[in-house]
């Protein structure tokens, strides 16, 4: 089995709170990777009230020029504003990220890169002039929604 599927099933075990084993299903394991990769809801649902408030943005978007590999959730490219929505397991959510029992000497470390990553990536941003905005994809949608709508109107940033 793949390393993807590997830590996909992680994912869903860690989600779920679900023991060793569960959904070893290729099935369960593509629809995951769809699920972490792009459009996680909470992400899904902030972009539809961010459209609905009339507001119009690039989505999965690399914003630097330097580093084509850094790709924001949500982008305005003109106000240069990245907005990341970071998924609680991936990214190390001080609330809810625990480690899989199973391999915890590889999750520890991995996701301890993971947010050097986001950092490093918000850092990089800044120095380019770009306002990044960063959620836990477990903070309510609206009123995430909402915070973006109001920066991003006033054009404060
Ligand atoms: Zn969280």
């Amino acid at each position: 089995m793949s390393e993807l599927s590997d830590e996909v099933e992680a994912v869903l075990r860690a989600k779920r709170g679900q023991p060793e084993g569960w959904a070893s299903s290729a099935g369960a394991a593509s629809i995951m990777r769809a699920n972490v990769r792009k459009n996680t809801k909470p992400e899904l649902k902030v972009r539809q009230l961010l459209h609905a408030a009339g507001l119009r943005y690039r989505v999965d978007l690399a914003p630097s020029t330097t580093d084509k590999r850094r790709r924001a959730d949500i982008v305005f490219t003109r106000l240069k504003v990245a907005v990341f929505i970071d998924g609680c397991f991936w990214h190390g959510c001080p609330e809810h990220f625990v480690p899989p029992k199973a391999n915890a000497d590889y999750w520890g470390p991995k996701i301890a890169r993971n947010r050097e990553r986001d950092a490093e990536t918000t850092a990089m941003l800044n120095r380019e002039g770009w306002t990044v905005l960063r959620y836990w994809e477990h903070e309510d949608a609206v009123r995430v929604a909402s915070e973006i709508v109001r920066l991003v109107r006033k054009d404060r940033l």
